[in-house]
């Protein structure tokens, strides 16, 4: 197989890449990094390199799950590439049209690229399905365990079979599908993804343990504001809040939704995950206006702060009382509020600011489960942001485990592989 990284091999943000198995050709994912405002990846180098002549030579464009950078540049397609089939799943187009079309509500620096006809239009073309089985060629998604819908992504051909993992965890994330590993074939290449690659991850029951436990002292006297991502953050960590007040872990107060993560949790729950019901309530305007610091949760986007988003104004008042808590659930970029919040001080407040993982990426532990589990020929890995040093160091240590029967790359943006 031929594999050339547009974007996202040694970057997380933007992840697109184009595959060539045979004479049929794929884009792996068409999404946007959040660090280049209104840049999409470079895919006129697909006609520089003479890989395509238009959009429309793909055989297919497989999007793997509906996070932004990995379905932000979608519609692109839609030049010349109108007939190209695109395969993902149901929640996937479902979530991903609501995200492509908010994004500019809570960034700071978004800079529209698509307009809403054409977003509405590239999601029009779209029937979802699991898996589709050409002449020459078969796909077939599995669920990932990332988000809800999120899947990876195998071709197989007579000669080859690939898989591609998309975001993926092993962990037992309550509102997304398993991943079904027992039931997957071994690759000859797997092209992995490698956020947490060389991190060992605190123990998961332990973090979540140590979140509900924080939660309930914050509660004991005042306002828990949990800023969340609006797809997948906010829908686990309600989740995970109901059962523990279900399971009386936690002491029952209201929990509140707002912001983005109003309208994506609606969407879960027409997806069949129940996240917002009697128990969690969607905060209105009056709602936020008239707060006070009595017992209560609120879980809102964006995750990191931003300055346009509802988390941001609800932190303004949170922060006021000794008794609040601002507590973060995800990763926070450098140049964002949340980061200076957390890391610099150099806000003025009396509440308290503290953090836990809730990453949704597998660590080194699973992603060498994986690779021992699959065994492929060949592993390839990407969304990942190593120093060369580190790279060198982990090649090492898995040609030790490995020998000559597993080979290990990390291309950088821009490079091509002939695997
Ligand atoms: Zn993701
Ligand atoms: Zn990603």
């Amino acid at each position: 197989m031929y594999f050339y990284g547009i974007s996202g091999s040694n970057k997380i943000g933007g992840s697109s890449y184009f595959v060539k198995l045979g004479d049929r050709k794929f884009l792996l994912d068409m999404g946007l990094d959040p660090n280049l405002p209104g840049v999409y990846p470079k895919y006129e180098n697909l006609y520089r390199k003479k890989l395509l002549t238009s959009m429309g030579d793909l055989d297919g464009v497989i999007i793997s799950h509906a996070h932004l950078d990995h379905i932000g540049s979608l519609p692109y397609i839609l030049k010349e590439g109108e007939k190209v089939p695109v395969i993902t799943s149901k929640a996937t187009k479902v979530l991903g049209k609501a995200l492509l079309l908010s994004a500019p509500k809570e960034s700071d620096d978004y800079i529209e690229i698509f307009k809403k006809d054409e977003i509405e239009k590239v999601f029009s073309l779209i029937s979802p399905k699991e898996n589709m089985v050409a002449q020459d060629y078969e796909i077939n998604l599995y669920d990932s365990g990332h988000i809800l819908g999120s899947k990876m992504v195998e071709i197989v051909t007579k000669d080859e079979r690939v898989l591609y993992t998309g975001d993926f965890s092993l962990k037992n994330i309550i509102t997304a599908k398993k991943m079904p590993l027992a039931s997957i074939k071994s690759p000859d290449v797997l092209l992995c993804e490698g956020t947490n690659l060389t991190k060992n991850m605190n123990s998961y029951i332990n973090e979540r343990l140590g979140f509900i436990r924080y939660a309930n002292k914050v509660v004991a006297k005042g306002v828990l504001l949990v800023p969340a991502f609006a797809l997948g953050r906010t829908q686990e960590v309600v989740c995970l809040l109901k059962n523990a007040m279900k399971s009386q872990l936690l002491k029952r107060v209201p929990i509140y939704v707002d912001g983005l993560s109003v309208e994506i949790s609606q969407l879960y729950n027409e997806l069949g995950v129940g996240v917002l019901d009697e128990e969690v309530k969607i905060a209105t305007n009056r709602f936020y206006e008239t707060m006070d610091d009595s017992p209560k949760i609120i879980i809102c986007s964006s995750g990191m702060l931003l300055k346009n988003s509802k988390s941001y104004l609800y932190a303004q008042k949170v922060l006021k009382n000794e008794n609040n808590s601002v507590t973060f659930v995800g990763y926070q970029d450098k140049r964002t509020p949340g980061f200076k919040l957390l890391y610099e001080n150099s806000f003025n407040f009396k509440a308290t600011v503290n953090r836990f993982s809730f990453s949704a990426h597998g660590d080194e532990k699973e992603i060498f489960q994986l690779i021992d589990r699959l065994k492929p020929k060949k592993v390839v890995f990407l969304h990942r942001n190593l120093k060369e040093q580190e790279e060198r160091e982990l090649e090492k240590r898995l040609t030790k485990i490995y020998g000559k029967n597993m080979q290990f790359y990390f291309p950088k943006d821009g490079e091509e592989l002939n695997l």
